[in-house]
């Protein structure tokens, strides 16, 4: 495995290799990585000849008041982990590698990025797909990785692959979990133990209204349960329960074939974020 700071050392690496007619995968990171990591790399691994992962805690991507100085850097680990799921080059810019001074363009989705995370989150998603767009065309992938986890993240992303004609091909894997349904991220080690129990409500709410839909109960009745059920609980502050259509992210009020649940809310000074799709797979 290699490990390389510099963009021109990436084009070096996988210029040949695209040459020879080999499958490029690509998985962009902010590391502090995790098996809901490891599983889409190992998803590359599976599908492609070769396997690149950036590490990049992208700072355009966090508000001024978000966690961008704390956010985990773990270097060695990360890298460890990479090895052994069989990466075989890692992307680890710095900032100024990504942003030398005097960069203007931005790339942003319009509408998607607005709503839900985007409303709590203003100037988030125009960070992702920057740096996303700057990725694509540094590695040159022929396919990215992305969780289902971070949904509406995916389809914003998707979205402007779609309208910038980029040729690579998105797969979005899905949410890898702890075994008590608790979605695995990054952000969850900043949780206390009480914490990490109050953070349950997420994918409960999920549950519970899965079975709803299952019965037929109504899209907007379903996030108003979600919505009582997460704010019912102790040190739960929500941000968000609603059942929306999967390309358009607006709010449902009769079910259809395919919804997806998007919940959102801080525990303590921990933001977490969870979904589910109900109904046929979408990907
Ligand atoms: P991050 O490092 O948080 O920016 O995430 C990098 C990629 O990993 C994104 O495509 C995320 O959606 C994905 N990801 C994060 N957590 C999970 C998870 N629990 N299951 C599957 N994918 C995940």
């Amino acid at each position: 495995m290699q490990v390389v700071e510099h963009i021109s050392e990436v084009r070096a690496v996988v210029e040949p290799i695209r040459r020879a007619g080999k499958r490029v995968g690509f998985v962009p990171t902010m590391g502090a990585l995790h098996r809901g990591h490891l599983d889409l790399m190992q998803t590359a691994r599976r599908e492609c000849d070769f396997v690149v992962t950036s590490i990049f805690v992208n700072p355009t991507q966090f508000a001024p008041h978000e966690d961008l100085a704390k956010y985990p850097r773990p270097k060695e680990r990360d890298l460890e982990l990479c090895q052994s799921v069989g990466v075989d080059l890692i992307f680890y810019p710095t900032v100024d590698e990504m942003y030398p001074r005097g960069a203007v363009t931005s790339v942003y989705v319009d509408g998607l990025s607005t709503v839900l995370e985007g409303a709590i989150r203003p100037t988030h998603f125009r960070g992702v797909t920057t740096v996303v767009a700057k990725l694509f065309g540094i590695v040159s992938p022929d396919r990215a990785y992305f969780g289902q986890k971070d949904y509406q993240q995916q389809l914003i992303i998707r979205t402007m692959v779609r309208d910038l004609d980029m040729a690579v091909d998105i797969r979005t894997c899905p949410t890898t979990r702890d075994t008590d349904g608790m979605a695995l991220s990054s952000r969850n080690a900043y949780l206390s133990p009480s914490e990490r129990t109050a953070g349950l409500c997420l994918s409960q709410a999920l549950k519970r209204g899965e079975q709803m839909a299952a019965d037929g109960v109504a899209p907007d009745v379903i996030a108003d349960a979600m919505q009582d059920q997460m704010e019912a609980t102790p040190g739960v502050a929500l941000d968000y329960a609603v059942v929306v259509d999967p390309w358009t992210l607006t709010d449902l009020t009769t079910p259809q074939p395919q919804m997806v649940a998007l919940v959102a809310a801080h525990i303590g000074a921990t933001r977490l974020i969870d979904n589910a799709i109900w109904g046929a797979p979408l990907y």
